[in-house]
């Protein structure tokens, strides 16, 4: 389904970034992959995607909380590809303090990584996509971007602000063959979590399988975790034919946790 187009996923070596580049190179996407890691793993990565698409996939080592050089990203990646026809802002990372303690530097890192590097991202991909009157802008987004909860300030400041910037871009998009939507997961297994339920676990001294539970059960009615996978495959849905109408939406992949 998407042979001859090109991806750039960010915060793609692991996670769900992984799963959706992982996704988008099985329907036939060349792919730029983003994100820190061993670079032997990288690489193996890269070579991965590469068996899965049968097209040419990439690697760039932009820190996304530098705006020089997420623009160095979209640059490399049209050197490469010729193009940008689907970008998906995923990097991201969590920091957990009551607002009163929690460090400015950290909020501003969250911020820059969570929220800014998608208007740079985005500023940087749309000339071409305009140009090609063809383009899917995904943003992952979180249940946190519709709710929040404690402790997670900058987080949830971020991924609300995340689900505004989509809105904006889908509306000044909105008469071009450009979509830009948002996918908001709820709890996904990912190392990103990990060190959530692992600190739960320490915490309340407690099992991390019953740490898992504690977790899911707080927020996820469904009990059970998203994967990686099911986030990709929501990616290219939103990167078929059939949701070219779909534009400034929130797709909620939450086992029921905003349904409450
Ligand atoms: P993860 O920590 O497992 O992976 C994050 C990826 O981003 C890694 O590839 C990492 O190298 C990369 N990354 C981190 N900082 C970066 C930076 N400065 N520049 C470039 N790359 C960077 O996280 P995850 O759980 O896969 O989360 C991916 C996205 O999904 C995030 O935006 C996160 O907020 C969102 N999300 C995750 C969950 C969840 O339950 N895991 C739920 C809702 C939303």
């Amino acid at each position: 389904m998407l042979k001859g187009k090109t991806a750039v996923v960010t915060g793609s070596t692991g996670g769900i970034g992984l799963g959706i580049a992982q996704a988008l190179a099985a329907q036939g996407a060349e792919v730029m992959l983003n994100g820190f890691g061993d670079r032997k793993e990288i690489e193996s990565l890269r070579q991965g995607i590469e068996r899965l698409s049968g097209a040419k996939a990439a690697y760039h080592e932009a820190d996304m909380s530098k705006p020089a050089e997420v623009a160095a990203l979209v640059l490399d990646a049209e050197r490469i590809f010729g193009k940008v026809d689907i970008l998906v802002n995923n990097a991201g990372i969590q920091f957990v303090a009551p607002i009163e303690d929690f460090p400015a530097d950290k909020w501003d890192l969250v911020l820059a990584i969570n929220l800014t590097s998608s208007f740079h991202s985005i500023r940087a991909v749309l000339p071409g996509m305009r140009g090609r009157n063809w383009g899917r802008i995904i943003n992952i987004a979180s249940a946190h971007g519709l709710v929040a909860s404690a402790n997670k300030a900058a987080y949830v400041a971020a991924k609300h602000g995340l689900i505004g910037l989509t809105k904006t871009v889908a509306l000044e998009t909105a008469a071009t063959g450009i979509t830009c939507n948002a996918i908001c997961p709820g709890w996904v297994l990912t190392p990103l979590v990990q060190k959530q339920i692992d600190a739960l676990a320490q915490h309340d001294r407690m099992s991390v399988e019953a740490a898992k539970a504690k977790l899911l059960a707080e927020k996820q009615p469904s009990r059970d975790f998203a994967t990686p996978e099911q986030i990709g495959g929501i990616a290219v849905f939103l990167c078929s034919d059939a949701a070219a109408q779909i534009r400034g939406s929130s797709l909620s992949v939450d086992g029921g946790w905003t349904a409450q």
